[in-house]
């Protein structure tokens, strides 16, 4: 389907992102909130992404104003959703108000609009579970900030029409998402459990007393943080070994089950992680050179901009 108008339902955090990357692609954008100050407070975020976008050359001032000029703001479900193909519902993570938005949402588009919801954390199988047409609504989970990042991981539920899923697949590939598919439903998807399968490696081996927070941040990002940024894990282990990955995978051999051997002694997340995160980072913040910078503020604009340098190097901007 050639998809050129989309609603997005929700404009905070992420559904304000989303708007932006629906309109960078050159789609026709209408963005729902439930009121003026919180269509405010979406065109005020709206704003601070461009701005980074210019500021680090992403975009032309020109484009800037095309892209706010295809995004139209309302109050008014009707005006959001009746002639969208492409409704993005990015409001808050609660399943009775996804079910309440999916049934207003219902009630003034068209039959056969795509329904994507960006929950993090509910099945779509639930959030359809009262519609008129479950058939047409998939779980697209983006990663902040939607505009930036790439991936999106696509679920279906259990009335969802699979040719229907691989429209929405289809439609986020040509905007320049790399969309992922989930074959059965699974709480954290893949991204987030993968992220927090490390994170609680990292908790054990500080707990542990193995390293400080500080090193197992250096450890990440100098080391293979660096190759992930290119590749995934398995076609990194592919190009490490003259074997490629079978070769690498005989290679680990013994030392590996040694090693998981000692990570299954991992019980629990311990209750007093935040009181030994907490002054792990302020350190690390502190003995950051000064080009990146030594605040929350001054890290999250080095991030930011790093995100844009690698986008454009991935050619994704
Ligand atoms: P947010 O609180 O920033 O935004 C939610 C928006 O929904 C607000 O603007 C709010 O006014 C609006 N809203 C409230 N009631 C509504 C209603 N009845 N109809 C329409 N809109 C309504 O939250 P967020 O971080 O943007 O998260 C939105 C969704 O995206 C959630 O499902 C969340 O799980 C998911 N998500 C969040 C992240 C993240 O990192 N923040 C990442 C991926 C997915």
């Amino acid at each position: 389907a050639d998809i050129k108008r989309a609603a997005c339902v929700g404009g905070g955090v992420i559904g304000s992102s989303w708007a932006i990357q629906f309109a960078m692609r050159g789609l026709a954008v209408t963005l729902y909130d439930i009121n003026d100050e919180q269509l405010k407070r979406s065109e005020a975020q709206m704003h601070k992404s461009l701005d980074a976008l210019e500021q680090f050359n992403a975009i032309t001032p020109e484009r800037r104003g095309e892209i706010v000029a295809a995004i139209r703001l309302t109050t008014s479900m009707e005006e959001a959703v009746a002639d969208a193909q492409f409704i993005q519902e990015s409001g808050p993570e609660r399943l009775e108000i996804k079910q309440s938005i999916l049934a207003q949402v219902e009630a003034c588009a068209a039959a056969d609009a795509l329904y994507a919801s960006s929950t993090s954390g509910l099945l779509i199988s639930d959030i359809a579970a009262k519609a008129a047409h479950p058939e047409r609504c998939v779980g697209a989970h983006p990663y902040n900030p939607p505009h930036l990042i790439p991936l999106v991981e696509l679920t279906s539920g259990d009335k969802t029409d699979p040719a229907l899923l691989r429209l929405a697949y289809d439609f986020y590939q040509s905007i320049g998402k790399e969309a992922v598919l989930l074959r059965r439903e699974c709480p954290g998807f893949i991204a987030n459990r993968l992220q927090l399968a490390l994170y609680r490696e990292v908790q054990d081996l500080v707990m542990r007393g193995v390293c400080s927070v500080e090193d197992a941040d250096k450890a990440l990002v100098y080391g293979p943080g660096l190759r992930w940024a290119i590749f995934g894990h398995n076609m990194i282990m592919q190009l490490g070994n003259p074997g490629g990955l079978t070769g690498m995978v005989n290679m680990l051999g013994n030392s590996g089950d040694r090693w998981l051997a000692d990570m299954a002694s991992w019980t629990h997340q311990p209750d007093n992680w935040a009181e030994v995160a907490q002054p792990g980072v302020d350190e690390e913040m502190k003995h950051f050179p000064d080009h990146i910078g030594h605040t929350n503020e001054a890290c999250a604009a080095y991030r930011d901009q790093m995100l844009i340098e690698l986008l454009k190097l991935h050619k994704k901007l």
